[in-house]
């Protein structure tokens, strides 16, 4: 799906809570696959929303990482940091809209997944204190986006999930607004990233629909799984990308979307981007949700 001027802009959003790993590669290497195969843009965002999970030096030594992948983005890097003002002007139009009520629930009364089970959603005359602000979804709301790779996702907002929270207690703004807001704002037609995003997608559909904003064209990737069925991630141990192996990195993470391998000829990493987004054929791409570390000959 173009935006405006016919142009499709995808994007690599990490979040620096640590350096570059192989499964953060995977979604970084098709995102930027993908854009160039259509002829378009490559954006990289650096989701650095909140503070207390992120680790020192981890964004700078993904922008580093990507760059000795041969991974060059389009446009200037967008620091979440700096976009408090953008998501104020949101969380304004949907209190405008009547959307959004404070919660002042403390972990001890929040039910499953931070659910709300109290009376926030019932206009309260005060607060006991500091209160995260939640968007309310309608019990009859539904998301229906057809994913590219994942097929058709339906989901029954209104009753698999709670009104959920866009500013936390602490004063940070959630993902699930930031995601829209910069997504809108940079003018992403095509997300591709991991499954293990998947569902947040139709909070961001919802999003999207009450900021008026339209919707990109999304594809949610396997994911790579340890031997216990958890993803991939600094907190199970993944290693760091050694980056003087960058090439065989690059192979390795070619091999797991199954893409086309490479002549051995092609030995610069250029030359290898080169020809995969030649060859980039989002169909090899195995349609599942995730694939376990073992079956590609990793242990963790
Ligand atoms: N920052 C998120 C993460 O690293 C990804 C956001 C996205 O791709 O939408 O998990």
């Amino acid at each position: 799906m173009p935006d405006s001027n016919g142009q499709y802009r995808g994007r690599f959003a990490p979040s620096p809570t640590g350096p570059l790993h192989l499964g953060s590669l995977i979604a970084a290497l098709a995102s930027y696959l993908d854009a160039h195969h259509c002829n378009g843009k490559w954006l990289v965002r650096m989701e650095d929303l909140d503070p207390p999970r992120e680790e020192t030096g981890a964004a700078d030594s993904i922008l580093y990482s990507l760059q000795c992948h041969g991974l060059r983005w389009d446009d200037n890097i967008l620091y979440q940091s700096a976009r408090s003002s953008a998501y104020a002007a949101a969380l304004e139009t949907l209190s405008d809209r009547g959307d959004l009520f404070p919660c002042d629930c403390t972990r001890a009364t929040l039910g499953a997944n931070g659910a709300c089970q109290g009376s926030c959603r019932t206009p309260q005359a005060s607060l006991s204190g500091p209160a995260a602000i939640r968007i309310r979804i309608p019990y009859a709301q539904e998301i229906l986006f057809v994913d590219r790779l994942q097929g058709p996702e339906h989901t029954l907002l209104g009753q698999s999930l709670q009104d959920f929270v866009i500013k936390r207690k602490d004063t940070l703004y959630a993902y699930q607004l930031a995601v829209t807001v910069d997504d809108a704002a940079q003018g992403i037609t095509h997300i591709v990233r991991g499954s293990d995003l998947l569902d947040s997608t139709p909070r961001q559909v919802f999003l999207q629909q009450r900021l008026g904003y339209s919707t990109p064209r999304y594809c949610h990737l396997p994911v790579i799984t340890t031997g216990q069925g958890q993803k991939f991630s600094k907190q199970n141990h993944a290693p760091a990308l050694d980056n003087s192996m960058a090439r065989s990195n690059l192979l390795r993470a070619l091999r797991f979307l199954r893409q086309c391998e490479p002549p051995a000829t092609l030995e610069s990493v250029e030359q290898l981007l080169m020809h995969a987004i030649e060859h980039w054929s989002l169909e090899q791409v195995p349609a599942v949700p995730s694939i376990p570390a073992a079956n590609i000959g990793l242990s963790v």
